[in-house]
């Protein structure tokens, strides 16, 4: 007797619980152009990595994970919004695979997607230096760190480098106005 399957009993479960999804890399190529299917896992990425200590998932896993569709647990990782972009991964990699193009990809999934962010606070940090670049043109340090604060709560942060540099007058008081910066607002904007 033939028995029929629909798409539910067919859905394959990654080894961490989640649904894998075969289009996760293809997502990933239209949204940066990045092919993930090129890495080899040589680990090179992870070695030369200066956030790795700090995430739950390293660069080299991240790859792996996206290759094998597990976009469930690449996407509520830590990895994605601890990468600093530094694109040291992207410099060292022999198959030439810009990983800072795909950790920045999956930060962009999960939030179209309306994903929980491990995260919350890189991601409140994030939307209001794009809100202040828009704003001004330029960031003014002082107004993103006291928005910042103000949002994220987390006031007592860094204020023993804050205060030095404060006195040493590298953080303005007033804030600047770079020309053009309508230009820069429609250009956030269209992005
Ligand atoms: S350096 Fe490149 S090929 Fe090697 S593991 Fe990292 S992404 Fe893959
Ligand atoms: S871009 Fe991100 S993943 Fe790549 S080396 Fe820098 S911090 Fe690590």
């Amino acid at each position: 007797m033939e028995i029929a399957l629909n798409s539910e009993e067919v859905k394959q479960i990654s080894p961490l619980g989640g649904s894998v999804d075969p289009g996760f890399k293809r997502e990933i190529k239209d949204t940066c152009g990045e092919d993930v299917m090129s890495c080899y896992q040589c680990g090179e990425c992870t070695a030369g990595c200066p956030a790795a200590f700090s995430m739950d998932i390293a660069p080299n896993q991240i790859m792996r994970m996206t290759q094998l569709g597990m976009k469930d647990e690449v996407l509520a990782s830590s990895s994605i919004w601890l990468c600093a972009g530094c694109e040291t991964c992207a410099t060292r990699c022999p198959r030439g695979v810009a990983l800072s193009k795909v950790m920045d990809s999956c930060r962009q999934i999960a939030v179209k997607e309306g994903r929980k962010v491990k995260e919350p606070n890189v991601l409140k940090f994030h939307d209001q230096f794009l809100k202040e670049v828009s704003r001004f043109g330029r960031v003014h340090e002082l107004t993103l760190m006291g928005m910042y604060k103000m949002r994220s709560k987390r006031f007592f942060d860094d204020v023993i480098l804050g205060i030095p540099m404060f006195l040493k007058g590298k953080l303005g008081l007033i804030p600047s106005f770079v020309k053009g910066r309508g230009e820069v607002r429609k250009l956030i904007k269209k992005s």
